[in-house]
């Protein structure tokens, strides 16, 4: 079954609000195994909502729209719900009592502009809304389902909840899940990414897609099938492939973090690091710092005036901070710290990290370096995961 949904309201479009409608019903739809090929966000406008509607109703078996359903003039789903669908517009003396049973019990006047609201395309199922006033209608038309939800998030979710997706789950039998697992990369770009694993990119059922971060990028593996089971399975196997061809870029699960990873193996290890930067502006410690896990930061430094931005210097001063402070680790990044540097500027800056521990040193040069968001991101994770790779060697 393909749902398509439509969230109305030219303060999405103005960018004023953000779409969070669509992203909890997509959440949603995928776990009652409903595929969502199309979304669609359009203004406070009756053409152009009927217009998207006519359009979702050519490639989709369900459609959801959000908003427009309140009392004021700019409310127009019922409208174009109507236009799309061929019929007018009458009234349900049902939905007319309930919302001014709702108004008696809040003791307030109902507003005779409250009285559009009990208007709904002729023959469409009315969906009592016990949580808000805007009533909520499934139209049918020629096999497909047209459900106007409100746009008000808590009462969208609860009609969703309770009324739509039971609904949805008795279409489809209940019988499928969409499931999804991330599997986190760091220090490696997007595009060695992709090329690692482009073959894989192709497959349908599980598909695998990428989506990259400042200094990550994250492969999505994504399954359908009739149970959890079957779907953990899909994802498992595709899992081993992807994990074959990526090695060690991939450090970890889910919501992990770069530096959540490194904590916990600094715990488990007992390991007690030193950190001196520069650029990164004692960030990479904040970081650790910040962590539940108990990573025990023996030292942290802020370098000032690094002119030798190279390897054997980054070496030398992790060595030495790590012998000084009897850390079992110690990282050493060395950049430039021009404040006009940016990452994507032509003038990129350079970087050094070095992590000593007490069997090997490793390092990395990278051309960039400044202190702006994006470099200083960048350097950060590239920083924690080379901590990260010498923490696993051992
Ligand atoms: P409406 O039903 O269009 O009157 O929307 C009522 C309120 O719900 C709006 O003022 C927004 O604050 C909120 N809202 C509407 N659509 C969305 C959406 N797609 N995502 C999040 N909030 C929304
Ligand atoms: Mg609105």
């Amino acid at each position: 079954m393909k749902a398509e949904t439509i969230s109305i309201g030219t303060e999405l479009l103005l960018g004023q609000i953000l779409d969070t409608n669509a992203v909890w019903i997509a959440e949603r739809l995928s776990e009652v195994g409903v595929d969502l090929y199309f979304r669609t966000t359009v203004g406070d406008n009756v053409g152009r909502i009927v217009n998207a509607i006519t359009h979702a109703l050519t490639r989709a078996d369900v459609i959801i729209t959000t908003g427009g359903l309140g009392p004021t003039v700019d409310d127009m789903t019922r409208e174009a719900v109507a236009r799309a669908t061929n019929r007018d517009l009458v009234l349900d003396e049902d939905l007319l009592a309930q919302i001014r049973g709702l108004f008696a019990k809040w003791g307030r006047t109902m507003s005779e502009n409250n009285v559009r609201q009990a208007y709904i395309p002729r023959n469409a199922a009315p969906v009592e809304n016990p949580v808000g006033t805007a009533p909520c209608f499934i139209v049918e038309t020629e096999g497909k389902y047209v459900i106007s939800l409100p746009g008000v998030p808590r009462e969208m979710k609860y009609l969703m909840e309770t009324r739509v997706l039971p609904w949805l789950r008795e279409q489809t039998g209940g019988e499928w899940i969409i499931l999804s697992k991330t599997l986190r990369t760091c220090s490696v770009g997007e595009s060695q990414v992709d090329a690692l694993i482009a073959d894989l990119e192709t497959s349908s059922n599980p598909t695998v897609g990428l989506l990259a971060h400042p200094g990550q990028t994250d492969v999505r593996v994504t399954a359908k099938a009739h149970t959890r089971a079957e779907a953990e399975a899909l994802i498992q196997e595709m899992e081993t492939q992807v994990r074959a061809r990526l090695g060690d870029a991939i450090y970890g699960e889910g919501d992990e973090t770069v530096e959540e990873v490194v904590a916990r193996a600094l715990a488990a290890k007992n390991w007690r690091i030193a950190i001196a930067e520069t650029n990164t502006a004692g960030k990479i410690a904040e970081r650790l710092r910040a962590r539940p896990e108990g990573a025990r930061i023996k030292a942290a430094m802020l370098l000032d005036n690094v002119t030798e931005l190279t390897e054997a210097n980054a070496a030398t001063i992790a060595q030495q901070f790590r012998n000084v402070t009897s850390a079992d680790v110690a990282v050493a990044v060395l950049g430039t710290t021009n404040s006009a540097q940016d990452m994507y500027s032509e003038d990129t800056g350079q970087s050094v990290i070095a992590v000593a521990t007490k069997d090997e040193t490793l390092t990395r040069h990278y051309a960039i370096g400044g202190i702006s968001d994006q470099s200083q991101t960048w350097i950060i994770i590239r920083a924690l995961d080379l901590v990260r790779r010498a923490a696993f060697k051992q």
